[in-house]
C-alpha cells in the first residue's frame, strides 16, 4: 500500500537504531508508530545500552570514490546530530582521542596513508613519557611497552559519547512526539514477522498478538537473523566489557580524559559522573557463537545470548592492557562486566534496505561495530530508504547484497585486531561454565 503520515509503522526493536528510527519518523509527521522490544529501553541486551561509546567525527577514506562519498554522508548527519540536536548534543564529551598500536601490523594499518597525521591535527606519541602527558598526572603511570600513537586533542572532533543517555533521549523525545513503545517478554518479544500475500504484513509477538502494520523496519540488532533469514550477511558477534570502581577522588583527577584505544590491545574512557566507573574493552576480533547451520542451511549460526560476565581470558586481557597503561588499577576487581553483541555484515558496510522480495519490509540493520555513532541520524537514512529515496551511492552500499556472503569466511578479522592468541575470531562454545567471572549479583541488577 502507498505510504501516507497515517499508514502503520511498526519497528521491531527499540535499541540503538530502533529508538532513531522512531524519532525520525515521528519528526516527519508519520502519526502511527509502534515500537516492540523484549525490554523497556535502555535494553539491557542492547548494544547501545553502555556506559559510553568511542565518537570520532572524521570519515573513513574508504577505497574508493563511492565509499568516500557515503561515509561522509554519514559523518555529515552525524555530526549535525551531536553538535546541534538538542536531544543527542549533551551528551557528547569531546574529549579527544589516542590512537595507538603496538605490532608492526597494526602499526602499518594506523599509519596508512589514510590514518591519522600531523596535517589532520593530531600530535605522534613515540615515548612513555609522551603517552603519559596526554593526561593528568597519576592517570597513566604505565610503561607503554612498544607502543606507539596519535593523539587528538580536546575539541577537535573527537571522544566520547554517553550512549545509554543518548538512547533513552532519543527514546523519550519519540515517546513525546506520540510513539507507542510496547515493551515486556509477553508483550514486546516478537517470536516471528507475520507473512500473507507473499509480503511481510507486522509481527506476532510471544503472547500471541498480531501486530499488523503497513510498513515492518527491522531492527533488531544482533538478534535480526533469529526473526529473519538474513543469507548470511549478518555474523553475530559479541564483545566484553568491564568497569571498574573508582573513588570521588579518582574520579576528579580522570575527568574530562581523551578516549586511549590501543586497536590491538583495548581501550578506556573517562568515570561517569555519577557511578565513578571507569569502563574498558579489551580488543579483539570477537567471540561468536557456534551453534549450527543457518536458515539458509550454507553456514555455521552464531546465536547471541546475554551473560553479565566475561570469559577469564578476556578479564586477563584487560588487566594485561592495565598493567600497560595504567598499572594502579591492574588488580582492581571488576565492578560489573557483560557481553555485547553486534552483526558484522561482510564488508562491515550498513545494511540499511527495503527488502527486494518482501515490499513492506524495511531492514535497518549490520551496525557492524560502528553503529553507535550515528543514532542521531542513522533513523533519517533507514526512513529515507523506506520512503524509497535513498541516494544512489547510499541506496547502493546499504543494499540488500547476499552475493557478497555467498561462502562467507566466518573467521573474516574484518579488519580488527586484538593481542596475540586474541588475533581471531573466538567461540563461546569453547568457553567452559568455570572459566567466566563471577562478578557479583548487583551487577546484573543495574544492567
Ligand atoms: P541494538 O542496540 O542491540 O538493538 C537491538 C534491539 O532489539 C534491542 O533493544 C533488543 O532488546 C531488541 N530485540 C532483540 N530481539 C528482539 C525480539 N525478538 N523482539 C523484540 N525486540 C528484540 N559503535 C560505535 O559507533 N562506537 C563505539 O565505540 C562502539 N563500541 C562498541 C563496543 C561494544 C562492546 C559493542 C558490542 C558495540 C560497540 N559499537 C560501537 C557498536 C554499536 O553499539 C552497535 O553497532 C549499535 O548499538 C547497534 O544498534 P542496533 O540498534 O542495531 O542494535
Amino acid at each position: 500500500s502507498p505510504l501516507s503520515h497515517t499508514s502503520k509503522i511498526l519497528i521491531v526493536g527499540g535499541g540503538t537504531w530502533g529508538c532513531s528510527t522512531a524519532l525520525h519518523l515521528a519528526r516527519r509527521g508519520y502519526t502511527s508508530i509502534t515500537v516492540l522490544d523484549a525490554y523497556a529501553v535502555p535494553s539491557p541486551i542492547s548494544a547501545g545500552n553502555d556506559l559510553n561509546k568511542i565518537l570520532e567525527l572524521a570519515s573513513f577514506a574508504g577505497e574508493d570514490e563511492d565509499e568516500r562519498y557515503v561515509s561522509h554522508r554519514l559523518l555529515e548527519a552525524a555530526t549535525a546530530g551531536w553538535l546541534h540536536d538538542p536531544v543527542f548534543q549533551p551528551y557528547f564529551h569531546e574529549t579527544g582521542c589516542i590512537v595507538a598500536a603496538t605490532s608492526n601490523k597494526a602499526r602499518a594499518y594506523m599509519n596508512s596513508p589514510d590514518g591519522p597525521s600531523e596535517a589532520d591535527g593530531w600530535i605522534p606519541l613515540r615515548t612513555k613519557e609522551e603517552f603519559r602527558a596526554t593526561m593528568p598526572k597519576g592517570v597513566l603511570t604505565g610503561d607503554f611497552p612498544g607502543w606507539q600513537g596519535w593523539w587528538k586533542k580536546s575539541g577537535s572532533g573527537a571522544g566520547w559519547v554517553h550512549a545509554r543517555k543518548s538512547m533513552e533521549s532519543a527514546a523519550r523525545e519519540a515517546a513525546r512526539l506520540g510513539v507507542a513503545f510496547v515493551t515486556g517478554d509477553q508483550v514486546g518479544r516478537v517470536t516471528r514477522l507475520i507473512y500473507e500475500c507473499s509480503d511481510v504484513k507486522g509481527a506476532l509477538t510471544a503472547d500471541s498478538k498480531a501486530h499488523y502494520a503497513d510498513r515492518t523496519i527491522l531492527c533488531a540488532g544482533a538478534n535480526a537473523a533469529m526473526l529473519f533469514d538474513m543469507e548470511d550477511q549478518l555474523r553475530p558477534t559479541a564483545w566484553t566489557l568491564a568497569h571498574l570502581k573508582m573513588t570521588p577522588d579518582e574520579a576528579a583527577l580522570y575527568r574530562d580524559l581523551p578516549v586511549l584505544f590501543n586497536v590491538e590491545r583495548g581501550f578506556f574512557m573517562e568515570p561517569d559522573a555519577e557511578h565513578h566507573e571507569l569502563k574498558m574493552c579489551d580488543e579483539h576480533p570477537g567471540y561468536c557463537n557456534w551453534t549450527g547451520t543457518t536458515g539458509t542451511g550454507t553456514g555455521d549460526k552464531s546465536t547471541p545470548f546475554a551473560k553479565h560476565q566475561i570469559p577469564l581470558e578476556s578479564e586477563a586481557r584487560c588487566r594485561a592492557f592495565l598493567r600497560e597503561t595504567m598499572p594502579h588499577l591492574a588488580d582492581r576487581p571488576f565492578s560489573f562486566a557483560r557481553i555485547c553483541w553486534c552483526a558484522d555484515t561482510p564488508d562491515r558496510a550498513f545494511l540499511i534496505s527495503l527488502h527486494p522480495e518482501y515490499p513492506s519490509l524495511v531492514l535497518g540493520v549490520g551496525g557492524s561495530g560502528h553503529g553507535f555513532a550515528h543514532i542521531p541520524s542513522i533513523g533519517g537514512f533507514i526512513a529515507d530508504a523506506m520512503e524509497e529515496k535513498l541516494d544512489e551511492r547510499l541506496k547502493h552500499s546499504f543494499r540488500w547484497r547476499p552475493e557478497t556472503a555467498v561462502r562467507r569466511d566466518w573467521g573474516d578479522l574484518q579488519g580488527r585486531f586484538g593481542p596475540e592468541g586474541a588475533d581471531r575470531v573466538m567461540d563461546f562454545q569453547d568457553i567452559k561454565e568455570d572459566e567466566w567471572t563471577s562478578i557479583g549479583s548487583s551487577a546484573k541488577e543495574r544492567a
